[in-house]
């Protein structure tokens, strides 16, 4: 059926792959080689979207079931071979002759992507920065270090937008400055609160917005960012071999996403000019977008199904700077036990303290002690437990897509509100006995 498109050596015939190491097109049955120059016209039919071809009537029937309403059927032009692949499947393979294949109703016109990174890892080298990202991971259990098997590692390149614009806005903020001092009888503390009126303007570019349904979102955002050098024309030999898709998130959310991190990203560069105040925080704003754009691109990425017993965990790879992430199991024991250590420090550190100043009395030492104990213990098990909370999440900001020097802080004000002054009575060090 014609709405396949074929990759076939020049040469042999034969079904030719994409290699990462060379960043060629080769034939592994001749061994020729090929680059992105030697297939000038092979993109050209997919500038105008193809229509697809009413389905062979047999092929309908024989797969109308409900558990295939989101797949799609072809047949091999190849082996005659029927090719069963996801609805948004743009790229794939013939299960039984190894023929690589692009559906081109899927990836022409309007669905024609304008960029595209090839992919820099391949399969082993994917692999082997899953490992090596273990490897550094002191809370993952180590049964499952030993145990844990890369089940499947297949690689997709996932549909994105991204997007560029301006923003420029105004943000209010409220800090505050403390000042501290003491006299003989009491300790003084002095909260003058502020509010700090910020104009000023920036730049983003190529924010990836994964606009894959099937992907999840905080998944493809904790493995940015992209080499923003790597992004080529599109060249759709860079998909033979490989499995690809097309986006069918809707421009308006993916719009949203961007239009969020830019918001925030300018906040971020607003916020650099409060550093003199404390406890910052914005209280309103209100940001505007110009000279906006997008393109739709696709990205390299690897997907690891790693089992361990019973249970499976999804990893993603960037297959274009190897960076790895995803949700790993957690070793309590090895929490409980870090708590434990960093509490017991702080409670030794506390007791010294006390002994220290209270000029060696035991139960205000002791005391002093307990109190850091417990301290330590609850701001370890936070710290911790925000770090881990990390492993996959949907980033904040936008620092990586700022355009160089594009930061322009217009308008700053700084006004005093009030400040509120406290004082408590000095603890009595002198324990005269
Ligand atoms: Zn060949
Ligand atoms: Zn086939």
């Amino acid at each position: 059926m014609p709405d396949l498109k074929q990759f076939k050596c020049p040469a042999c015939g034969g079904v030719l792959e994409f290699t990462s190491a060379t960043q060629e097109i080769k034939c592994p049955y001749c061994d020729s080689s090929f680059t992105r120059a030697d297939f000038a016209d092979l993109d050209k039919d997919l500038d105008v979207a193809y229509v697809e071809k009413e389905k062979d009537p047999m092929i309908e029937e024989l797969y109308s079931g409900e558990d295939l309403k989101d797949m799609s059927v072809y047949t091999c032009e190849s082996c005659g071979g029927e090719i069963i692949c996801g609805k948004n499947t743009t790229s794939t393979k013939c299960p039984y002759c190894d023929n690589n294949v692009l559906i081109k109703s899927k990836i022409s016109g309007d669905l024609k992507p304008k960029l595209i990174i090839p992919f820099k890892l391949d399969k082993e080298q994917s692999n082997n920065s899953f490992k090596e990202y273990f490897k550094k991971k002191f809370f993952i259990p180590g049964s499952f270090k030993k145990t844990n098997k890369i089940e499947e590692s297949s690689s997709l390149y996932v549909p994105y937008f991204i997007y560029t614009a301006n923003t420029d806005g105004d943000v209010t903020f409220e800090g505050k400055i403390t000042r501290r001092w003491e006299d003989s009888n009491y300790e003084y503390k002095e909260e003058s609160f502020y509010r700090l009126d910020r104009s000023g303007d920036i730049a983003f570019d190529d924010i990836p917005v994964d606009a894959s349904e099937r992907m999840p979102n905080d998944l493809m955002e904790s493995i940015e960012p992209f080499n923003k050098s790597d992004h080529e024309p599109f060249f759709s030999g860079y998909l033979a071999g490989f499995q690809a898709e097309r986006y069918d998130t809707s421009k308006s959310k993916t719009l949203a996403r961007a239009h969020e991190r830019m918001i925030q990203g300018t906040i971020a560069a607003l916020q650099t000019s409060t550093t003199r105040y404390e406890d910052v925080h914005a209280t309103s704003h209100h940001i505007n977008f110009s000279r906006e754009s997008s393109q739709y691109v696709l990205y390299p990425i690897w997907i690891l199904n790693v089992k361990r017993k019973e249970n499976k965990y999804t990893f993603a790879v960037n297959g274009d700077t190897g960076k790895v992430a995803g949700k790993y199991p957690i070793s309590a024991p090895k929490v409980i036990l870090v708590c434990t250590l960093i509490a017991l420090a702080a409670g030794g550190l506390g007791f010294g303290l006390g002994y220290l100043i209270m000029e060696g009395d035991l139960f205000y030492a002791l005391l002093m002690g307990v109190i850091l104990l417990l301290i330590g213990g609850v701001v370890s098990a936070i710290a911790i437990t925000k770090k881990l909370k990390k492993r996959v999440s949907l980033q904040y900001g936008a620092k990586n897509y700022v355009r160089e020097n594009s930061y322009h802080l217009t308008y700053s004000k700084d006004t005093f509100l009030y400040k509120k002054v406290s004082k408590r009575s000095k603890p009595k060090s002198s324990n005269k006995r």
